[in-house]
């Protein structure tokens, strides 16, 4: 048999083969979030009582989600600004793109809390340790991947306070020249309201919302989305949307919106708002939410293959050229030597055993 009838059908299987294989990755990806993690982490952030922003609850899980990203190999910034006579940190982790590291993705969440007893208890266990616990699960993941953009996970603080954490860092990096290209902001994204199944809400910049339902619709089953065009205040996504931020674009995915609606979380700032509360959190909702966010970022910042995926790929594909390349000089030289033997015998001669 010709060596080239045998290359090329190897060839085409080693590109389909990777081809498979690169597909594959976002499943991987998705398939090491854990749910069980994203609870342990919303246990742990109502753990320290109070967020309240002037608290020392409030120091103590700065700390925690500094040392928590730090764990996962990024490199950690706490950014500092004053408010109500206290300096206070915003938390950020960056993963560096490897192809366009100037374009910046965010996913954030505000880790702070309030109540009708702040000082000493606000749990804050829906608002907003379920959309901290999301943003932690997805950076523990997607920090052991590559991306072409650069992606920062973003605690904030003091968002109960009027979004003065975001928007302290949203002015910062202005003055930085950061092209930020997108943003997230998961807020109040576990809360259970009984027997109605739960939608997700989300609120912002149109393109951002479509890429968002795309990438849920393509990889997270059972999660209702219902969207909001709407250039709306209300959570730290707000300092990022296009009108506020050139060239941003930013979304707020929330459960239960509109607020203060029939379905809004009746304990809401207050000392109820906690996993003690029975039937209280539907942390399967939260994963899911999680799960969306994780695939609609790692989609946006441009999810690389790995390297052995790579290899497979550009293996199949010099074979497939060599193959080709092989089987135009073999015909040529065939042809050539056919002629002078037809041209010294006169007939056509039969070269089958002249290829190898
Ligand atoms: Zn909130």
């Amino acid at each position: 048999m010709r060596k080239s009838l045998i290359r090329f059908p190897l060839a085409l299987g080693l590109v389909l083969f990777s081809g498979w294989l690169a597909a594959s990755p976002m499943t991987n990806l998705l398939g090491q979030l854990s749910q069980f993690d994203y609870q342990d982490y919303v246990g742990t952030l109502q753990d320290f009582g109070t967020r309240y922003f002037n608290t020392q609850g409030n120091v103590n899980a700065t700390n925690y989600l500094a040392g928590t990203l730090g764990n996962f190999g990024m490199t950690v910034r706490q950014e500092a600004f004053n408010y109500g006579g206290y300096t206070r940190n915003n938390v950020e982790a960056t993963l560096p793109g490897l192809v366009t590291p100037n374009q910046i993705f965010i996913i954030g969440a505000h880790f702070d809390s309030t109540s009708n007893a702040a000082a000493t208890d606000a749990p804050g266990a829906d608002d907003n340790a379920s959309g901290t616990a999301a943003m932690l699960e997805i950076a523990s993941v997607l920090s052991q991947y590559q991306f072409a953009s650069t992606i920062r996970f973003i605690g904030f603080n003091a968002e109960e306070q009027g979004l003065i954490g975001s928007q302290a860092y949203a002015a910062a990096a202005k003055v930085r020249g950061d092209a930020i290209v997108g943003m997230l902001n998961l807020d109040m994204i576990a809360f259970s309201s009984g027997n109605t199944p739960g939608t997700l809400e989300l609120i912002g910049d149109q393109s951002l919302l479509s890429q968002f339902i795309d990438a849920t619709t393509a990889y997270v089953t059972g999660l209702p989305i219902i969207a909001y065009p709407e250039d709306k205040w209300g959570s730290d996504h707000y300092p990022f949307l296009k009108s506020q931020y050139q060239g941003s674009s930013a979304l707020l995915a929330i459960e239960d919106y509109p607020w203060r609606q029939p379905g809004w979380n009746p304990t809401y700032h207050t000392t109820a708002d906690s996993t003690n509360t029975p039937n209280y959190l539907d942390y399967g909702f939260g994963f899911k939410v999680t799960q969306a966010s994780a695939a609609t970022l790692a989609d946006l910042a441009g999810l690389i293959p790995e390297p052995p995926v790579m290899l497979l790929l550009l293996s199949g594909l010099l074979l497939a050229a060599r193959g080709r390349r092989g089987g135009v000089t073999r015909r040529l030289n065939e042809q050539t030597a056919d002629d002078a033997r037809r041209a010294q015998s006169g007939r056509w001669v039969s070269n089958e055993s002249g290829t190898s």
